[in-house]
């Protein structure tokens, strides 16, 4: 019996990709294993948008050496895959397999290569048309499913290695993406988030040529799928009518998650990020202004090259313009291949962290403020799990908060019980920054 351990690092898209490697192990004859000393074939998919991502593989790597003397096999998939290539072998010989993500599709013939004793398979080719369609996705969570929809990325964004980690853009057919929900839907599933990393570029290659907008409403048609939602949205292709479409269907969740790095525009260009701030403020005044309440959320990166005291200023304002409910703020991280590379003006790396602390506390505030007008309002809450410290169930709601909530009638699993997978009506009494607190009103 051929045994796989599998760690996967980073993004949405990682996990979901490492789901569909799992599958197409398993159907070439191979078994999971939950232990790295199990396993025959031990694999890292990686991530390399941050430097301290990319360390974090090789350090792995390096804990684990030995066990290549045991027989083990190691791969590399993912960004660092990609990124690093065949280097991957001279820095870690006792890698035998190294492959991007954009090579998935031939993950079989890199396995038989590599059971044919080939100590150095690699998939690194990048001129791809396809996307990784397999019908063999492995999903743990039997209630919410991912579904990428689009690959790769055609913006260049000055700092981002995602170009040339996963490739140019390529959109799966929107048949083939409603044949998926379609599937999911009739095992049981509930929720369907949508991945790309620009998901809102998304075009249907087909003659049908839907745009994101209208895969959206039709996902939203999809019998037994109560809610869908969908990751990354890029400001430069986000249309009025993806909100209009959240309008008008309380299946599509109403969150966005909408990036905009950062609130100056002489950053923004230097960024090459497509837009103005005035641009982006648009589109924040759509979903403002739409029917349902919808949540916004947006990464920001602190210290890119040139950045001074003033554009670091104009980020805060938007911060408090805009009023996010949630954010991911990173400090600039320099990246092999990014044309930020040769920019001048590097920020010292304790001014780095003293911008992220100013950000993060002032969102904190943002955040405690916001969550705490919801006390008193219910709340639907899909519920994804159960605390036994706390005897709470934890939930999530339709703007992706964590609400976690006490049960009078279901005070904890028992029986085969569960109200997992379910969804709840939560009257909100407690709101923190990072989540909101309830108990429970009825059980749909
Ligand atoms: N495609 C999405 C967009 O354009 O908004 C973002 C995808 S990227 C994988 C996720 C986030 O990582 C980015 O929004 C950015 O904030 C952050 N990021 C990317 N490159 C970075 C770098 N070199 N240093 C710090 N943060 C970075
Ligand atoms: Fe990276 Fe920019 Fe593409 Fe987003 S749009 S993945 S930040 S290059």
């Amino acid at each position: 019996m051929k045994t796989f351990y599998i760690e996967t690092f980073g993004c949405q898209m990682n996990v979901h990709d490492s789901e569909k490697v799992i599958g197409t192990l398993i159907s070439e004859g191979y078994t999971q294993v939950e232990t790295l000393e199990q396993a025959d074939l031990i694999l890292y998919n990686t991530c390399s948008i941050r430097d301290k991502a990319e360390q974090k593989v090789f350090h792995r790597l390096q804990q684990f050496k030995k066990e290549h003397g045991k027989g083990k096999m190691f791969g590399v998939l993912g960004c660092v895959a990609q990124q690093e290539g065949e280097r991957i072998f001279e820095r870690a010989p006792h890698v035998s397999l190294v492959a991007g993500s954009a090579s998935y599709t031939k993950l079989p013939q890199m396995l038989v290569q590599l059971e044919a004793g080939n100590r150095r398979v690699t998939g690194l080719d990048l001129d791809t048309e396809e996307a990784f369609e397999t019908a063999f996705t492995r999903r743990d969570n039997p209630h919410r499913a991912y579904i990428t929809i689009i690959e790769g990325c055609d913006k260049s964004c000055a700092y981002c290695v995602v170009p040339f980690t996963r490739g140019p853009e390529r959109s799966r057919t929107s048949a083939s993406v409603l044949k998926e929900a379609r599937e999911l839907a009739a095992m049981g599933y509930k929720e369907i988030q949508l991945l790309g990393q620009n998901v809102n570029s998304y075009r249907d290659p087909s003659p049908a040529g839907w745009d994101f907008a209208r895969l959206l409403r039709e996902m939203g048609q999809v019998d037994g799928i109560r809610r869908v939602r969908f990751t990354t949205s890029h400001p430069r292709d986000f249309v009025k009518d993806i909100v209009d479409a959240i309008d008008e269907n309380p299946v599509l969740c109403n969150h966005v998650h909408l990036p905009v790095q950062s609130g100056s525009d002489r950053m923004l260009e230097r960024m090459q990020r497509l837009y103005t701030r005035e641009e982006y403020l648009r589109r924040i005044g759509w979903m403002k202004s739409a029917r349902r309440g919808i949540s916004i959320t947006t990464d920001i990166i602190v210290g890119f090259p040139g950045e001074t005291e003033a554009d670091f200023e104009r980020t805060l304002e938007l911060i408090d313009a805009v009023e996010y409910d949630s954010m991911f703020s990173f400090k600039y991280s320099r990246r092999p291949n990014t044309a930020a590379l040769a920019l001048e003006d590097q920020i010292p790396e304790e001014e780095k962290t003293r911008r992220l602390t100013i950000l993060q506390e002032r969102q904190r505030a943002i955040q405690i403020r916001r969550n705490s007008e919801l006390v008193g309002t219910a709340e639907e809450a899909f519920v994804e799990g159960y605390n036994q410290a706390t005897g709470q169930w934890i939930g999530r709601t339709t703007q992706n908060r964590t609400l976690n909530f006490l049960h009078p009638e279901h005070a904890r699993p028992q029986n085969g019980q569960t109200l997992i997978g379910k969804f709840t009506s939560v009257r909100i009494t407690r709101a923190g920054p990072n989540s909101l607190a309830g108990e429970a009103l009825t059980c749909v």
